[in-house]
């Protein structure tokens, strides 16, 4: 079971935002910025890369949930990155697809 499925089952504790029949919203636990927040799925996609077409519909709740918590941390006026970590490369940690909302301050482009 991974962390983000412990959280799922409240095994583990989450300062949770946002919950909906399919999706969970968590304040991340290491804050990269003011506002950081995680988006995940109830179901266990692992990663991005290995999403399906019939995942679709969830995928795009997961961004509108995402949005909908910005709207509500009010960082959604002066702006805010959602970011998906896929891979080694990519920085991913945890194999459980979450999009980090991160806000509250500009943030650097390109990221390092
Ligand atoms: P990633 O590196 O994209 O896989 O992101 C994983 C994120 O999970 C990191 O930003 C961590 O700070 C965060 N994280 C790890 N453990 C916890 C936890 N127990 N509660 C909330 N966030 C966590």
């Amino acid at each position: 079971m991974t962390l983000f499925e412990k959280i799922l089952a409240r095994e583990i504790p989450a300062d949770i935002v946002f919950e909906d029949e399919f999706c969970l919203a968590f304040r991340d636990i290491s804050p990269q910025a003011p506002v950081h927040v995680l988006c995940i799925p109830k179901s266990p996609i692992p990663r991005i890369g290995e999403a399906k077409e019939s995942d679709q519909a969830l995928l795009g709740r997961l961004l509108v949930m995402a949005a909908e918590v910005a709207r509500r941390e009010g960082i959604a006026e002066n702006g805010y990155r959602l970011v998906i970590n896929n891979g080694p490369n990519g920085g991913e940690t945890v194999p459980h697809l979450h999009v980090h909302l991160l806000g509250g301050r500009p943030l650097a482009w390109p990221p390092g």
